[in-house]
């Protein structure tokens, strides 16, 4: 079936007399019959639910939705993005290991990887996303336990060669791991392209109403941990604090990294998303086909009509044929990218911040992908204790608005943006 399809019945098969809409399972437990039957579900031994901190049947219906989507083999919900990307690398990497990462991944992410996840003990090297082989082969260590990258970068908007980084990652007996949340994979499928786990910030199109903060993993189930045994002791080893359960041989490639995510991480962290929360993604995954074709069609009309102002002094979106990265966009995303668009204002800073000021429909707020089309000035907001030197060096130049093109008609913004510009 249709990936469109998809968005609108996976995950959720109600059966005779069921509801067709997704319930809610407001519930922090579940009761059994004896100690003994909810025993086994504590030893891994049967699957089901016991307490909403671990796992939840509405969150599993969502995250089985976004599974498929993604053409992976098992999913899991986090409170967060931050959480997904968080749990998806924590499940394999300890204090003493280290990491490969693209250097222009969204900003919460490198905090969380460079101090963080640092203090944890963890190293990360980062690398220009466009490096030469002999650059990105030299980042790899023998503790390397995974690469991480985002497959369009938030807000650099880089298109991340996957082929490139899965091959350099599955060279070293690693996987690969993508943040997939600007395309959405309506967009882009990077499992299809070598990825081998991939995450989410759901509060992004997902969701897409700008309703509720989530996350998602999902695993592709293709990557042999026993064939890395030694990398891999958390999954190819006995699980102490489950009686010697070995989650890479007792639940297969489909379900031993998923499972063990949420029989540690989620036990011991309790990053979940509340059931409500999944709801809402749940009905924001409904129409996530539809809302995307507008996102993406809005800013390539957008992105057409900053190119040839006279007040915009470039402009970065991967469907202008004048980008840099059109060609890859073409290649992993050939149904279109996102509705962000980056461009700079004549003039600079202060420029940037008067014209911002000015528009009447896009509203500035820290959020992208949204229905509503809002806008970032970060020189002033999020980067503003940095130095116009130290912004251009974390590729952030001080005259760039981030602009994020909600559902709105295309007509309208354009004009909100001619009036902007007419009055500064
Ligand atoms: C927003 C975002 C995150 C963080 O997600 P939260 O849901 O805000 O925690 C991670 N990666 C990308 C690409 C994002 O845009």
């Amino acid at each position: 079936m249709s990936l469109d399809t998809t968005a609108v019945h996976g995950g959720y098969h109600p059966g005779n007399g069921e509801p067709r809409q997704v319930p809610i399972y407001q519930s922090t437990t579940w009761r059994y019959e004896s100690s003994a039957e909810m025993g086994k579900l504590f030893d891994l031994e049967k699957s089901g639910y016991f307490y909403t901190r671990l796992a939840n049947p509405t969150n599993d219906t969502v995250a089985a939705k976004i599974a498929e989507l993604e053409g992976g083999s098992a999913a899991m919900l986090t409170s967060s993005g931050q959480a997904a990307n968080f749990f998806a690398v924590f499940n394999i990497a300890s204090s003493g290991d280290h990491v490969v990462a693209a250097s222009t991944i969204y900003g919460g992410t490198y905090n969380l990887f460079a101090v963080t996840m640092k203090r944890m003990g963890i190293d990360f090297t980062f690398v220009d996303p466009e490096c030469s082989d002999e650059e990105l082969e030299s980042a790899f260590r023998p503790n390397t336990k995974c690469v991480f990258g985002e497959t369009l970068a938030n807000p650099a908007l880089v298109v991340l060669d996957i082929e490139r980084f899965a091959h350099a990652a599955h060279s070293h007996g690693v996987p690969l791991i993508v943040d997939n949340t600007f395309p959405t994979p309506l967009h882009c499928r990077p499992i299809e392209w070598g990825a081998d786990i991939v995450t989410h910030s759901t509060t992004k199109y997902m969701d897409g109403h700008g309703a509720s903060v989530g996350g998602a993993i999902v695993d592709s189930g293709n990557f042999d941990w026993m064939a890395h045994a030694d990398k891999f002791p958390g999954l190819t080893e006995p699980d102490d604090s489950y009686h010697g359960v070995v989650y890479a041989k007792d639940f297969g490639l489909e379900a031993a990294f998923i499972t063990k995510a949420t029989a540690q991480l989620m036990r011991d962290f309790g990053a979940i998303q509340s059931p409500q929360n999944a709801f809402y993604v749940s009905l924001g995954l409904e129409s996530l086909h539809l809302r995307m074709e507008r996102h993406i069609e809005n800013a390539q009309k957008v992105a057409e009509y900053l190119e040839g102002h006279e007040k915009v002094a470039w402009v970065r979106y991967p469907g202008l044929k004048s980008d840099q990265y059109y060609e890859r966009a073409q290649k992993y995303m050939p149904n279109g990218t996102c509705g962000v668009v980056s461009f700079g204002v004549e003039g600079g800073r202060e420029k940037a911040e008067k014209f911002m000021g000015k528009l009447k429909v896009a509203q500035i707020a820290t959020h992208v992908a949204d229905a509503r089309t809002c806008c970032l000035h970060p020189a002033s907001s999020t980067h503003r204790q940095m130095s116009d030197d130290e912004l251009v060096a974390a590729g952030i130049s001080p005259d760039l608005v981030r602009l994020s093109c909600g559902i709105e008609s295309a007509d309208d913004l354009i004009s909100d943006i001619e009036q902007a510009f007419a009055s500064i």
